[in-house]
C-alpha cells in the first residue's frame, strides 16, 4: 500500500525522525489556515506547497512550489488541487490533484550550506536482508545517479539479528561527507528510520531529498513510504490511510470481488486460476504475437459466478480483444469451470470478443464437449500451444 508524502512523514516522526514540518489541506481556504498555523509553530515565513499525489517527480511538473507570503499560499494552493499534475513517473494524462501539503520552508540560509541527500530503506532480495541505499547526490532522480555516477551509491546491510548497529550509522554519515553536529544528527536520523522501517512492517522508504539544513538539522524533506500489505493486519490503524483515490478503479473493484487482477497494457484479456499459471500464460501470450492486458488469478473456485465477475472486470478494459482463460482443473473440476464459463457468458449477454478457453485436468474432456455444443462464440482447447495458435488466428 503506497502512502502520500504527508501520512508517510507522520509514520516517520511518530517514530522519532526529524521531518519538514506541514499540514495538509483540501481547499486554499484550509492552505491559508495551515500556513498560519505552521508560523505560529515553527516561525517559519516562507512556505512550500506540495501536491498529494501518489507519484513522485512532482517538483518537475509544477506540483511543488514556494510560497513567500500568505497570499502567495491562497494563490498558488489553488492552482494546485484540482489541476491534472505531469511528471516523469505518472501517465500522460497526469494525476489529478485532490489535497496539497502546506510545509515549512526548510532551505533557509544560515552558516552553512543547506546539502540534499538521498536515502531508501529496502529488502535486498538477492541477500534476504534489508539494506540501506544513500548518495550524495539527493533531490535529483536516482536512476540518473545510479547510471551516470554509480561510485556515489552506497549500500548498507543488516544483519536482522541484531539489527542496525552503531558504527553502520556512522559510517552512513562519514560517507556522506559530515562531521561535528551534522554528523551526531545524521547517525540519530539513520536508526530512527531504520526502526520506523521495521516497525510500521514497510516494504520501502524512499527520502529524498534528506536535508542537512543550513544549522546542521538532518530531516526528511520527502517521504515515499509502502506498507507490506500482508502486514497491515498487524496495524489495524494503517488501513484507513489507503486512499483509493489513487488507484486503478478496476483493480480496487477485483479487490472487493476477491479476485487478484493488476492491469496492464495489452490486448488479450487473462482469466487464469493460480498465480503461477497466470504467469505461464502471459508468456504464452507473448509467444503468440498478444500483449497480455491484464493479470488475472481467480483462485481455486472457479464457478459461474466468480467467472462472471472476472468477466466484468476483464472487459471494463477497452484495450481487450481477446479472452485467454487458463484453467487447470486440480481440485476444480473442468466441467464445473466449463459450466461456469458458459452460464457467464450467457448471463452477460453483451461480450463481443472471441473467447478462448483452455481446460486441461479433471474431467478436461467433457469440459471441451460442453464448450463445443455450447452454441457460443466460445473456442476450446485443452493444450497449452493449441490455445496460443487460436489467440493468435483471432487476433490476426
Ligand atoms: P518530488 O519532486 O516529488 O520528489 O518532491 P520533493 O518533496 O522531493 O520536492 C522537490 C524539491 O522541492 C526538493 O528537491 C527541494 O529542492 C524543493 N523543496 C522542498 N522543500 C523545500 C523548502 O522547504 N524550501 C525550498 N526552497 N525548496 C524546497
Ligand atoms: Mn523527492
Amino acid at each position: 500500500m503506497n502512502l502520500h508524502e504527508y501520512q508517510g512523514k507522520e509514520i516517520l516522526s511518530s517514530y522519532g525522525v526529524r521531518v519538514q514540518r506541514g499540514i495538509v489541506a483540501q481547499n486554499a481556504h484550509e492552505a491559508v489556515a495551515a500556513a498560519k498555523q505552521l508560523t505560529s509553530e515553527t516561525g517559519t515565513k516562507w512556505y512550500v506547497i506540495k501536491a498529494q499525489v501518489h507519484a513522485g517527480g512532482r517538483g518537475k511538473g509544477g506540483g511543488v512550489k514556494l510560497a513567500k507570503n500568505i497570499q502567495e499560499v491562497e494563490t498558488i494552493a489553488g492552482q494546485i488541487i484540482g489541476m491534472n499534475l505531469i511528471t516523469p513517473q505518472t501517465s500522460a494524462e497526469g494525476k489529478k490533484v485532490h489535497q496539497v501539503l502546506i510545509a515549512e520552508d526548510v532551505y533557509y540560509p544560515g552558516a552553512s550550506e543547506p546539502n540534499e541527500f538521498y536515502m531508501s530503506v529496502l529488502l535486498n532480495r538477492s541477500t534476504g536482508r534489508n539494506m540501506i541505499m544513500y548518495s550524495t547526490e539527493g533531490g535529483m532522480d536516482i536512476e540518473t545517479v545510479a547510471e551516470e555516477t554509480p561510485h556515489l551509491i552506497f549500500n548498507e546491510e543488516i544483519d536482522p539479528t541484531v539489527g542496525l548497529l552503531p558504527f553502520q550509522a556512522r559510517r552512513i554519515a562519514f560517507n556522506l561527507g559530515l562531521s561535528g553536529t551534522a554528523f551526531k544528527e545524521m547517525t540519530k536520523f539513520v536508526s530512527a528510520l531504520y526502526t520506523a522501517y521495521v516497525k510500521s512492517d514497510s516494504s520501502l522508504f524512499e527520502i529524498n531529498p534528506v536535508l542537512k539544513t543550513s544549522d546542521d538539522k538532518i530531516m526528511a524533506v520527502d517521504a515515499k513510504v509502502t506498507i507490506d500489505d500482508n502486514a497491515l493486519y498487524r496495524h489495524k490503524d494503517y488501513v484507513n490511510l489507503r486512499d483509493l483515490r489513487e488507484e486503478n478503479p478496476i483493480e480496487v473493484e477485483a479487490k472487493e470481488v476477491g479476485l487478484n487482477y493488476v492491469d496492464l497494457d495489452g490486448n488479450v484479456g487473462c482469466m487464469v486460476n493460480g498465480a503461477g499459471l497466470a504467469m505461464a500464460t502471459m508468456d504464452l501470450i507473448k509467444q503468440a504475437g498478444g500483449e497480455p492486458a491484464n493479470f488475472l488469478d481467480v483462485g481455486g473456485t472457479a464457478d459461474a459466478a466468480r467467472v462472471e465477475a472476472a468477466f466484468k472486470i476483464i472487459l471494463q478494459d477497452p484495450n481487450v480483444k481477446a479472452i485467454l482463460i487458463n484453467i487447470f482443473g486440480g481440485i476444480v473440476r473442468c466441467d464445473r469451470v466449463a459450466q461456469g464459463v458458459i452460464d457467464a457468458y450467457k448471463n452477460m449477454k453483451s461480450i463481443n470478443v472471441p473467447i478462448i478457453v483452455r481446460l486441461q485436468g479433471t474431467n478436461a474432456d467433457i469440459a471441451k464437449e460442453l464448450i463445443d455444443n455450447s452454441g457460443l462464440d466460445v473456442l476450446s482447447a485443452t493444450q497449452f500451444q493449441e490455445a496460443a495458435d487460436k489467440v493468435q488466428k483471432v487476433l490476426a
